[in-house]
């Protein structure tokens, strides 16, 4: 199958809503973890950054029981301070690299 790359396509993260550009560390997240019996649970397109911010947050098995969908997650007390702030960043942005000392 022919892959396509077309540029007014980017897709968007399931958790912060901002486009997830090509150059940017990405990463797919199941809503059920595999090691709970999720491996055909469904699955989101993610930035690695905002994947590993899931995983810091909540063990596999508190995912699979209590925040199995992309609005549990989004509307998490554990993870909405982390959204307010990531959403304000360039979708390019990376966690604490190249940030100006100042
Ligand atoms: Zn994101």
């Amino acid at each position: 199958m022919l892959k396509n790359k077309i540029k007014e396509n980017i897709p968007v993260c399931g958790l912060c809503g901002r486009e997830i550009p090509d150059h940017v560390p990405q990463s797919k997240h199941h809503l059920i973890p595999r090691s709970k019996g999720g491996k055909k649970s469904p699955v989101i397109l993610l930035h690695h950054q905002c994947h590993k911010e899931i995983h810091s947050k909540f063990s596999d098995s508190a995912l699979a029981i209590s925040y199995n969908s992309v609005n549990k997650l989004r509307n998490s007390s554990q993870l909405k301070g982390f959204i307010r702030w990531i959403r304000k960043r360039p979708p390019g942005f990376l966690s604490r690299t190249k940030r100006p000392t100042k």
